[in-house]
């Protein structure tokens, strides 16, 4: 399992290796150096590595192997759902029919991508009972910023100047009161009950002629269903906000329940984790929003409309809408690999993978809240979260126990999230992996638990066989340096002693 550590490849360079011969140009020589600036000329060849084509291979291919990844073992991060991805999704995204559009065509000559467009949001529609969808945003930050967008568009067009305040809860996903802070709200904060749900009380204090709307999760992030939802809703509705629904973890009530039946008026969805299209490393993402019917003047332009004759047209004669939210139409290969995960799942199919996304979060809540603490003791939807309080006493807290996971093969699961848990360890198996599966992390996490017991303290000092140790994440977030320097360092090169790391969360 230890991967062993290399010479990087500057290092392994040895004058005059080549990978490959380029051959004579064929056409005269020009002294194109005679046209440029002197500045700009390079006055020595670049130093750059020596090798053969197999090194440079075993280079990447040995870095690519240092990266954790869904395709090469379990990765229970909550609350960011990291699915596994069918592999019929690249194809199918990868069709030169969808592959190659150009998105300045005309409309008559990719009316299968506009279709695509408008199916996605028809089951879209369906699944979460709201009455259209935008496609375009980016990102699930990038949906709630639309859907705050529209919630002021909504109150503004009502000459309702005086909603400012967003409510959000204090178990909320940080995007939320970002987003709403970055919408030009107020965000005000609504604290949770010793149950981990919203307190009714305190949001019925909370809400008044100031309130725009609140932004709340069900499933919320402890992975809780909030059994008051319609009273949550009707409080709010009743003070003249809307409801926002974070709906970045759908997979917990997929063909169960939905979003519009519980009273909300406006949601996003991260297809990038829902429905199964890849994500990490900064994208492509895509959070389509969804809204009920009188939000739907607001939505972004243009939408895919079908007319009578059946033709898919883009209709951006939509006078109230907040404007365009990105170029073009969204990030459109993550639409086809949604499409495509739908339309394999089909209605039943979708509804199964919610009801086994609970069944295994549930399973491994069971059978591991004897050796970690379970601060809200009860049935979980598609995540919980544990804490490791009783660790931490002994010597080794949540952190190092995600280290020590490492060691054990696993990519830790989303820690110190929720902030309302101490020392949080936040767990979501999702549907697709195995009891076997299962049970192997389980007997790890027992496993470290029994570790903490015997010797805390090499525990605190995980991880032992990853290729990098603890580094300064904050410096490696803030300062990323991503360029190695060869011995004796070369003009224009940075330094490089910091390392990136493996870092846990989301
Ligand atoms: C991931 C997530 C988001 C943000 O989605 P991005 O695509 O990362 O911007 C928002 N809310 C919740 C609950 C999430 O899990």
């Amino acid at each position: 399992m230890k991967p062993t550590m290399e010479k990087p490849i500057f290092e392994k360079s040895r004058p005059g290796v080549v990978g490959m011969r380029v051959p004579a140009a064929g056409v005269p020589a020009t002294d194109w150096a005679k046209d440029l600036p002197a500045g700009l000329l390079r006055q020595a060849a670049p130093a750059l590595p020596e090798l053969s084509e197999p090194d440079v291979i075993r280079h990447f291919t040995r870095l690519s192997k240092l990266n954790y990844s869904i395709d090469g073992g379990f990765y229970p991060l909550g609350s960011c759902t990291m699915k596994y991805n069918p592999k019929v999704h690249e194809l199918i995204a990868r069709l030169p029919g969808f592959a190659n559009l150009h998105p300045y065509q005309p409309q008559s000559t990719v009316q299968g991508a506009l279709q695509v467009i408008h199916d996605l949001e028809q089951a879209l529609c369906k699944l979460t009972g709201l009455a259209r969808f935008t496609l375009q945003p980016a990102a699930g930050a990038h949906g709630e910023l639309v859907g705050c967008l529209i919630i002021k568009a909504y109150h503004a067009s009502r000459n309702d100047a005086e909603r400012q305040e967003m409510l959000v809860p204090d178990s909320a996903h940080g995007t939320n009161p970002a987003t709403a802070a970055m919408a030009g709200f107020k965000v005000v904060t609504v604290p949770s009950n010793d149950r981990g749900q919203v307190d009714l009380a305190a949001l019925k204090a909370a809400v008044g002629p100031r309130t725009a709307g609140i932004m709340l999760t069900n499933p919320n992030t402890l992975g809780l269903f909030e059994e008051e939802i319609r009273e949550l809703a009707a409080t709010v509705h009743q003070a003249g906000g809307l409801l926002y629904y974070d709906g970045a973890n759908f997979n917990a009530i997929m063909g169960l329940v939905r979003p519009g039946d519980m009273g909300f008026d406006v949601m996003h969805m991260n297809l990038h984790k829902t429905m199964t299209t890849p994500h990490g490393g900064g994208g492509p993402g895509s959070g389509p929003v969804g809204v009920a019917p009188a939000l739907v003047p607001f939505l972004p332009k243009p939408l895919v409309d079908r007319t009578e004759d059946g033709t898919y047209v883009l209709n951006g004669d939509r006078p109230q809408s907040i404007g365009r939210i990105k170029a073009y139409y969204g990030n459109f290969g993550m639409l086809v690999r949604a499409l495509t995960y739908i339309l394999t799942m089909g209605a039943d199919g979708l509804r199964q993978a919610s009801e086994d996304a609970v069944t295994n979060a549930n399973y491994l809540r069971v059978k591991l809240m004897d050796v970690y603490r379970l601060p809200f003791d009860q049935v979980c939807m598609h995540e919980f979260v544990l804490s490791g309080d009783w660790q931490k006493k002994l010597g080794a807290n949540t952190l190092a126990i995600a280290k020590r996971l490492i060691d054990y093969g696993y990519h830790p699961p989303t820690i110190y999230f929720p902030l309302i848990v101490s020392e949080a360890l936040m767990i979501e198996p999702t549907e697709t992996e195995s009891r076997e599966t299962l049970d192997a992390f389980i007997t790890s996490m027992r496993a470290i638990a029994e570790e903490v017991i015997k010797d805390a303290a090499f525990v605190a000092a995980a991880p032992h066989d990853a290729p990098i140790g603890r580094v300064d994440e904050a410096l490696a977030a803030r300062k990323p340096n991503f360029r190695w320097q060869p011995a004796g360092g070369h003009a224009g090169e940075v330094s490089s002693t910091d390392a990136t790391s493996r870092a846990p969360g989301c």
